[in-house]
């Protein structure tokens, strides 16, 4: 064999069951079909600016799944908190009521609506989470009559889990964030240095072990009695006694040429829905607003940060760099026409919060994205539905990514897949070994 393991995806996912792995002194072999690494939280230099793929923080931050990664790897993730979030009003902006504290102290919201949502708030969270996964947000709030208890929840549930539409949010999903967020001090924390200092920390965990190679697109796996005996790129083939696709869920089936794997299982992972969206990253010739918590609008819900004020590091200094997201269904996205209606109307709602945006402009980027967390958490795609770790018909061959069933959205699912991986594949390889051992 060439290696103990290769991994397949150089994202979050990949990186960190790669560095995982070599942190437990296995040989690896990363291969990224990109010039770069970080998939979806990967990042580029422009012009004295870092630009992020689209607005990145991390859920509950040193109590959250990348500082899980990193204390597993002996290393230091420091995290800035950003200021409080703040919900835009039309006039301006008020402290976003997404806590139970916050909603009782709220200056926006009516007695009534107050008591509603945080009795709806503890329903959420009590309990086993599980047991309203297949429950719909809009299901679970069908007897509330205030609309302003609507709103919140479908604010709470936007941004905490991407999930704004109450008819595809799935109540136990966001209970079981909830339910997290509400035991850690800390809600959310902006990585210091951004993603690069996830993507390089986990980069250089693994070349003290191994090897990754960019460029490097994996064409297709083939199988031998039950295992993956070969990994081939368009310029070569390589081998390892185990494989990790970190790639997302929807694309696997076609790694093995469309063979192989159960129907039932590649049906069901072609089918699983991403969020999905428009991305705004605004690089700004002068500051236009010195706020530095997340910002949201509730109609349509969007949201986005000035990351320069958190990390002052992201932009040159005098300039300032803002990264919105506005949460779409995928068929929209495929939709040109209600795309470009739906970009002006989110430039239309930035120059209402910030009548200067556009005259101080040094760049812009616009994203369609077709995908950005991996599953949208919705009855049908929830922890119990989405794809575990392992096939079992090919023991040599595991799946992490934000497309698995860990635990979490996006980022968090991701790392938590690859805690979770790491170790089945060093009980896969101990188990092996011994095999091995008894037959020498
Ligand atoms: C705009 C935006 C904002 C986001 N904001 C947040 C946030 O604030 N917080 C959060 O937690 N999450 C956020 N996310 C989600 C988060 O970025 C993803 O959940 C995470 O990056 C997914 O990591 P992954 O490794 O599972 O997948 P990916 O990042 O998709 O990595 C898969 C990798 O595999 C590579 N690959 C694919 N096919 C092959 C092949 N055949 N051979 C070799 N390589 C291959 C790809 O190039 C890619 O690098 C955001 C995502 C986007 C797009």
């Amino acid at each position: 064999m060439d290696y103990d393991v290769i991994v397949i995806g150089g994202g979050y996912a990949g990186l960190s069951a790669g560095a995982l792995l070599a942190h437990a002194g296995y040989g690896i072999l990363l291969l990224e079909k990109s010039k770069s690494l970080g998939g979806r939280a990967g990042y580029m230099e422009k012009d004295g600016y870092t630009v992020e793929y689209g607005l990145h923080a991390n859920r509950l931050a040193s109590d959250g799944a990348a500082a899980a990664v990193f204390r597993r790897l002996d290393r230091e993730l420091e995290f800035i908190a950003p200021g409080e979030p703040e919900l835009w009003r039309g006039e301006g902006f008020e402290p976003l009521p997404n806590s139970l504290g916050k909603i009782l102290k709220s200056s926006i919201l009516p007695l009534r609506a107050k008591l509603s949502a945080a009795r709806y708030l503890g329903k959420l969270v009590m309990g086993n989470p599980a047991k309203k996964y297949q429950l719909s947000l809009e299901d679970m709030t069908a007897e509330c009559k205030s609309p302003e208890t609507l709103e919140v929840l479908r604010v709470i549930s936007g941004i905490g889990i991407i999930a704004p539409d109450p008819r595809y949010a799935s109540a136990g999903e966001l209970g079981a964030f909830l339910k997290k967020a509400l035991r850690s001090k800390v809600k959310v924390g902006y990585p210091e240095g951004g993603t690069r200092s996830i993507i390089d920390g986990l980069r250089e965990e693994i070349e003290e072990n191994g090897q990754i190679m960019t460029g490097a697109k994996v064409t297709r796996l083939m199988l031998k009695k039950g295992l993956v005996n070969q990994v081939k790129t368009d310029t070569a083939t390589y081998s390892a006694a185990a494989v990790i696709s970190a790639v997302p869920a929807q694309g696997i089936a076609e790694l093995f040429g469309g063979k192989d794997l159960p129907i039932k299982f590649v049906k069901k992972v072609r089918e699983l829905i991403p969020t999905a969206g428009i991305s705004m990253d605004i690089g700004l010739k002068e500051p236009i607003s010195d706020r530095s918590g997340l910002l949201v609008t509730s109609d349509p819900l969007t949201m986005g940060q000035f990351t320069s004020n958190i990390d002052p590091g992201m932009a040159p200094e005098g300039k300032q760099l803002l990264s919105w997201y506005y949460p779409l269904p995928l068929p929209w996205v495929k939709n040109s026409e209600k795309m470009e209606r739906e970009e002006q109307r989110l430039r239309d709602l930035l120059e209402e919060m910030f009548p200067d945006i556009w005259k101080v402009l040094d760049w812009e980027r616009t994203l369609r994205m077709n995908m950005v967390d991996g599953f949208e958490p919705r009855p049908g795609q929830t922890r119990e539905d989405r794809p575990g770790f392992t096939i079992p018909s090919i023991d040599n061959f595991f799946l992490c990514g934000d497309t698995t069933r860990a635990e979490g959205t996006g980022g968090d699912t991701a790392f938590n897949s690859a805690i979770h991986v790491s170790r089945l594949v060093d009980d896969y390889l101990e188990e092996i070994a011994e095999e091995e051992e008894e037959g020498d």
